[in-house]
C-alpha cells in the first residue's frame, strides 16, 4: 500500500507518564512558570484533590474548586473563573475526567489560565482543543489552541479507584477515538500508528482490570489503560472525527445519555456501518483488537467487560430513533460511507436493541 499524501502538525504539550508521576506535579508548574493553581475536581473526587493540593504545598494553590459537573453548565464554568480571581490563581488544575478537565478549558478560554492536566478517565480530553460549554441546555463546542492543557500529569495510581463498570465504558470511549482516527477524512501514519496502539493496550488491560484482577497484575493494566488512553486522546485531538463522534454527540446531547455508555454502544454499529468504505482501517482495528472483524471485536470486547451493549439498556427511548436520525442528518460532515437515511436508521435499531453486528 502506498502512502497517501497527508499534513501532520504536532502540538507544544508536555507528557509526564507513569505510576507516581504526580509527585513531579510542582516541578511541572515550576516549569512552566506558573505559582498558584485553583484545584479543579468534581465533588466525588475532592479527596483526590485534596492529595494533589497537598502535594504542590499551601504556597502554590489558590484554592480547590469541587463542583465541576458533566457537560460544563456555564454557570460552574462562572464560578470557577470568579473563584480564580478572587484567590489569584494563574492556572488552573483539573484532576478528573473530561467533565473536570472540560471545566479547565472553559477557564482556559475566557481568563487565559494555563490548565495542567491530571486524568483519571479514558475519556482523552486532556489531549485536545476541544472545548464544550453547555448554556441554557444548549452544548457549545468549539476547538481553540489555547484550552489545551500545557502539561498532563498520567499517573496510573490515580485510576485505581475508577470502578470496573466506568473503566470499560470509558476504555471503550478511548477506542472510539482512535477507530474513527484510522478512517479520519485528514488522517496521518504517526496518528494511524498511535490508534493502533492505542486499541492494543486498551484491549489487553481491561479485561484484566474487569475481570477482577488485584495487586501487580491490576496496576501494570492500569498502566497500561492510561498509555492506551493517552495514544487515544491524541488521535482525537489531531485528526476529525467521523458518524460515530456525531452520532454519540446527538445521542447525548438531546436524549442525555451518559457519554462513555453511549459511545461503548453506538460503536460496533458505527464501524459496521462504515466497514464497507474503509476497509484498511477495519483490518487495522480488528488486528489491535486480536479479533477478526472489527465491528464484532469491538461488540464482544464491550460484552466481556460486562458493559452495555443497547441502548434501551441506557435511557434511549425507542420513539425518538427518528428524531435521532433526523439530528444525525442535518449537519453534513466527512465520513467514509455517504450518510443514508434508511442505513442510519437501521444502525439506530441495532444499537437501540444491542444486536451483534452481522
Ligand atoms: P466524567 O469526567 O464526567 O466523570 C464521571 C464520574 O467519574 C465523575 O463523578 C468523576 O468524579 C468520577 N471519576 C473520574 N475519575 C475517577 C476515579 N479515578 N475514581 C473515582 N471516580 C472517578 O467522565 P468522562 O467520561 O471522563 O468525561 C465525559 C465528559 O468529557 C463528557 O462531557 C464529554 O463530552 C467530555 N469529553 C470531552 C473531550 C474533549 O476533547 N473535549 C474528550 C472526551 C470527553
Amino acid at each position: 500500500n502506498a502512502v497517501s499524501p497527508f499534513v501532520y502538525t504536532s502540538r507544544a504539550q508536555r507528557v509526564v507518564f507513569g505510576p507516581g508521576s504526580l509527585e513531579g506535579l510542582a516541578a511541572e508548574l515550576d516549569a512552566l512558570g506558573l505559582r498558584r493553581a485553583l484545584v479543579l475536581c468534581t465533588a466525588p473526587q475532592r479527596a483526590q484533590a485534596e492529595r494533589v493540593a497537598a502535594l504542590l504545598g499551601a504556597d502554590r494553590v489558590a484554592g480547590i474548586f469541587d463542583q465541576a459537573a458533566m457537560h460544563v453548565p456555564i454557570e460552574v464554568a462562572r464560578q470557577a473563573r470568579q473563584a480564580a480571581r478572587e484567590h489569584g490563581a494563574d492556572c488552573a488544575v483539573a484532576v478528573g475526567g473530561g467533565s473536570t478537565i472540560g471545566l479547565g478549558k472553559a477557564i482556559a478560554l475566557e481568563a487565559g489560565l494555563p490548565v495542567i492536566a491530571v486524568p483519571t478517565t479514558y475519556a482523552g480530553s486532556e489531549m485536545t482543543p476541544i472545548y464544550g460549554i453547555t448554556e441554557a441546555g444548549l452544548k457549545k463546542t468549539g476547538k481553540d489552541e489555547r484550552v489545551l492543557p500545557r502539561s498532563v500529569v498520567y499517573d496510573p495510581e490515580l485510576s485505581m479507584s475508577l470502578p470496573a463498570a466506568m473503566s470499560a465504558t470509558s476504555g471503550m470511549n478511548a477506542i472510539a477515538h482512535a477507530a474513527e482516527g484510522l478512517y479520519s477524512a485528514d488522517g496521518n501514519p504517526i496518528m494511524d500508528l498511535m490508534a493502533q496502539e492505542g486499541i492494543r493496550a486498551l484491549a489487553r488491560a481491561l479485561p484484566v482490570i474487569c475481570g477482577g484482577a488485584a495487586g501487580q497484575a491490576l496496576q501494570a493494566a492500569r498502566g497500561d489503560a492510561l498509555y492506551g488512553a493517552w495514544l487515544c486522546g491524541t488521535v482525537l485531538g489531531s485528526v476529525g472525527m467521523a458518524l460515530h463522534h456525531k452520532l454519540c454527540h446527538t445521542l447525548g446531547g438531546s436524549f442525555n445519555l451518559p457519554h462513555a455508555e453511549v459511545h461503548t454502544v453506538v460503536l460496533p454499529h458505527a464501524l459496521a456501518y462504515n466497514a464497507p468504505a474503509a476497509p484498511q482501517a477495519m483490518q487495522r482495528i480488528a488486528a489491535a483488537l486480536g479479533a477478526s472483524d472489527a465491528a464484532q471485536g469491538v461488540y464482544d470486547l464491550a460484552r466481556s467487560l460486562g458493559a452495555p451493549t443497547a441502548l434501551r439498556e441506557i435511557g434511549m427511548r425507542e420513539q425518538d430513533l427518528d428524531q435521532a436520525c433526523d439530528i444525525a442528518l442535518r449537519t453534513p460532515y466527512p465520513n467514509p460511507r455517504p450518510l443514508e437515511r434508511a442505513a442510519l436508521r437501521a444502525l439506530l435499531q441495532d444499537a437501540y436493541e444491542g444486536r451483534r453486528p452481522g
